[in-house]
């Protein structure tokens, strides 16, 4: 049996808040030593995302603690719900930005020439629209199909939980379970 944390649930909670009020703390000084920090394996946007990720981790602590909360963001209407209305946003944001039109392909309504800020790395799953610029192999589009069955099973609980497990994709659970090799991942 593995040994008891030595962290009961609500102090870390506590440990997440402080976590938080660090991190914010850091990225009003970001501009002073952002420069310096260009050219590290971090990259400038290292602490940005590591609050994004612990505000998730809160967020899902704080869900965990409430049972109403967790049936409410469970209920297949509530999940179904939210899975359309990621769509919906995808739909519009990439019929805004892509080039050509909107296809649907190995599971996927690709939105294709998307320009590079308008997502992450080399393409981004909203509901069940991905969109990238030109990222757009058979591999890919088959990862990204996956993503789009993970929105469709948590709905928008999707956000928080993928940003929850956080940005190297090889620690990431949902990056793991749409494959690594197939997303592009080394
Ligand atoms: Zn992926």
């Amino acid at each position: 049996m593995p040994p008891a944390s030595r962290v009961p649930a609500d102090s870390a909670g506590d440990v997440c808040i402080d976590t938080i009020a660090t991190r914010a703390g850091l990225l009003c000084i970001q501009p002073l030593y952002c420069p310096l920090r260009r050219d590290t394996a971090a990259g400038p946007c290292y602490e940005w995302v590591m609050l994004i990720q612990c505000v998730a981790r809160y967020l899902l602590r704080i869900g965990a603690r409430h049972p109403f909360v967790n049936r409410v963001a469970r209920h297949p209407a509530v999940v179904r719900s939210g899975y359309l209305f990621a769509t919906f946003v995808g739909l519009v944001w990439g019929g805004c930005l892509s080039v050509g039109r909107l296809e649907e392909e190995k599971g996927v309504i690709v939105a294709r020439g998307c320009p590079r800020w308008a997502f992450g790395r080399g393409g981004t799953t909203i509901g069940a629209v991905y969109l990238t610029c030109d990222n757009d192999s058979p591999d890919v589009l088959e990862h990204e199909a996956k993503h789009r069955a993970q929105w469709k099973h948590y709905g928008l609980a999707f956000v928080p939980l993928y940003l929850a497990a956080g940005p190297i994709a090889s620690e990431n659970r949902f990056e793991v379970e749409a494959g690594l090799a197939e997303g592009g991942y080394r």
